[in-house]
This record gives structure tokens, C-alpha cells and sequence, in this order.
């Protein structure tokens, strides 16, 4: 259960529209969508549960609900099952206006998160979308990497060690297919920079490169079509916390080190068990974005769509070659 008062705008989006909330503790994104968004997340998990491991963990969605008794009231809605939903339409009460989706926050975890949003496609909207807005779109295609290698830079953000370096959405599209790897460059130079091991920051950007090509791979043996969805890569921005979840903590106990008695390892273990937050990672990579997704049985592959992860791979591929330079 939550309450409108606990909610407080999300400070650390990487690209996008205004209005993105989260909760006090951090974990949860509320995000106003659509209907066709709530679909996809539903569908995605009862359909395609491969795929659904590349999305953010769906909690539900949240209705911002007419006053009453005087305040805002808002109640996360249980996940909605198949017949569930049938029966909301059935009885006519489909959620439309004030609906906002509640997602795992994939910043939290992190001290100081990067984060890349990169827009995927080259049409940038879906049929029948009104012709002004669709030649707008249009327009930023043709002229940015969207049109040459069906993705975008749309945003990022970087820690420097002192405060973020915010990458608006203009910086991303000022890039050519032959430059855009400066804007990758820029991204993970932290990876670099950090004091990791070549090894492991490769490491690192291979499982991102495989988590990309799973994606791909699920939609190459699907049918969908997806108008302007984005992968959200993470990364610790935090030099000294990057190096620490990399293997900073010494593996086996030094020389000069008692080993552990029974009873401390036991009180450890039960020490760990009652720490709430979840244990820090090197990063995540995500899908996001579906307010204008959906499965498209009999519609074939989503060429848009799989193109731009062919050509985020090559991208990636060609910075992991960098560190063997
Ligand atoms: P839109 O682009 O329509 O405003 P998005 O779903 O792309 O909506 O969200 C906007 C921004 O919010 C993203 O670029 C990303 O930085 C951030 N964001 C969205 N979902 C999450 C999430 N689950 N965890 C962390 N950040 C998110
Ligand atoms: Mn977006």
C-alpha cells in the first residue's frame, strides 16, 4: 500500500518524459502510462517469460485514484491475471486515465549509477500515429543514428566523481553511424578509469553484450512490434565501489588472518540474512519502455527493433576488442 505523500519525483532518469515518481524507500519506479504498457508487461510474463527476464520486475500498477476522505488515495493493484483482466473489461471498468505502472527501480543498488538509455528503432512510432508528430519523428530519424543503425543515444548520465555529467537528449543526436562509439566511449570510460582489470571490465561489458544478444534472440523467434523502447544499461559509477563487488574483498583469508570460528561464520551468515537491501552489482541491462509495444502474432519479425540490437552488439563488441589494444 502506498500513499501519494510517500511518492516524490525521480531524479535520476537517464532520458525521457517528466512525471516519473518513486517511493521513499527508492526501490520503485511509478511511471504514468498507458494501457497498452500494463498489456505488454502482463502479456510479456505469461507469454514470453524468457523475454520477461529482460524487463524490469513488474509490481503492478497504481491508480491515482479521485480524493477521498480528503487526500489522495493510491493502492498498487495486484498483478492482474488473465481472468482477472477479462472480468475488469467484462464489467467495463478498463483502467484508462491516472494509471501509472509500478516498476523495480533499476538505479537502486547502486552508490552512483550510470545509466544509458539507448532508443531502439528507426520508425519511431507506431501505425496511425497523428502526421504531425509521426513527421516529427521522422525528421529526427533520418538525421540521427536512429536512421542509419536503428538506435540512439537518447540520454545518459555519469558520474565524475563529484556530481553527475548529464548527456541530454541532444548530445545523442549529434552522432553519425562512424562517431557514435564516442558517445559508448564516454559512457563506460569508468570501466577504465576505475582501476578494474582489463579482464574484468571486459567481463562486465561481454555479460552486457549477451544479455543484448538474449533479447535479440527472443524476438528473432517472436512476432512484436515496438515503437520506441529503449535498453537501459547501468553500471556503478563509483570507482571504489565497482573495484569492491569486482574482488576487492580478498577471496581466501591472508597469512596473518585467524580463519573464521564456527560461530563467527554463524553469526555472519545470520547477519547477512537479516540485511534488507539487496547486495550491490556491477550492473544491469534492461528492456523498458512498451507504452507503444505489443506482440504481433502472424505480423512476423520486428525488423526495426532487431536491427538496432544487432548494431548496439557491434558497438559493444568493438569496445571489448579495445581493451586487448
Ligand atoms: P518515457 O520515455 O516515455 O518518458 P521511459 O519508460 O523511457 O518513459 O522512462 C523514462 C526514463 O526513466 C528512462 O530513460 C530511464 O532513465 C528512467 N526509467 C524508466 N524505467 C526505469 C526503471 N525501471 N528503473 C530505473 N529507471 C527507469
Ligand atoms: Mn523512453
Amino acid at each position: 500500500q502506498l500513499d501519494s505523500s510517500q511518492l516524490k519525483a525521480f531524479e535520476n532518469a537517464a532520458a525521457g518524459h517528466d512525471g516519473v515518481q518513486t517511493d521513499e524507500s527508492g526501490e520503485l519506479i511509478i511511471k504514468p502510462s498507458t494501457q497498452q504498457e500494463v498489456d505488454f508487461y502482463q502479456q510479456t510474463l505469461a507469454d514470453q517469460p524468457v523475454f520477461g527476464e529482460l524487463l524490469p520486475t513488474f509490481m503492478g500498477t497504481l491508480s491515482l485514484g479521485a480524493p477521498m476522505h480528503g487526500k489522495d488515495d493510491i493502492a498498487i493493484e495486484a498483478e492482474l491475471t488473465q481472468d482477472e483482466k477479462d472480468t475488469k473489461l467484462l464489467h467495463g471498468k478498463k483502467i484508462t486515465t491516472g494509471t501509472a505502472i509500478v516498476l523495480e527501480n533499476l538505479e537502486s543498488n547502486f552508490k552512483h549509477p550510470n545509466v544509458l538509455d539507448l532508443k531502439l528503432g528507426a520508425q519511431l512510432y507506431a501505425p496511425g500515429t497523428p502526421a504531425d508528430k509521426a513527421e516529427r519523428l521522422d525528421k529526427v530519424s533520418v538525421e540521427t543514428t536512429s536512421g542509419s543503425l536503428n538506435f540512439r543515444i537518447a540520454g545518459m548520465k555519469v558520474w565524475n566523481g563529484n556530481s553527475y555529467d548529464i548527456y541530454d537528449k541532444f548530445y545523442g543526436r549529434k552522432f553519425d553511424a562512424k562517431n557514435v562509439s564516442d558517445g559508448f566511449n564516454a559512457f563506460f570510460a569508468g570501466l577504465t578509469s576505475s582501476g578494474l582489470r582489463k579482464d574484468e571490465a571486459q567481463g562486465i561489458l561481454e555479460t552486457i553484450l549477451a544479455d543484448i544478444t538474449k533479447a535479440r534472440h527472443c524476438l528473432e523467434k517472436a512476432e512484436s512490434r515496438m515503437y520506441g523502447a529503449s535498453v537501459l544499461v547501468v553500471y556503478e559509477g563509483d570507482p571504489d565501489a565497482l573495484d569492491t563487488i569486482m574482488g576487492g574483498v580478498p577471496k581466501t583469508p591472508r597469512a596473518d588472518e585467524k580463519a573464521p570460528t564456527v560461530g563467527e561464520v554463524k553469526r555472519a551468515e545470520a547477519e547477512e540474512e537479516d540485511e534488507e537491501d539487496d547486495p550491490p552489482i556491477a550492473f544491469t541491462v534492461k528492456m523498458i519502455d512498451f507504452a507503444h509495444a505489443r506482440w504481433a502474432p502472424g505480423e512476423g519479425q520486428d525488423e526495426n527493433v532487431i536491427k538496432g540490437l544487432k548494431n548496439v552488439e557491434a558497438q559493444l563488441d568493438v569496445l571489448i576488442g579495445k581493451f586487448d589494444e
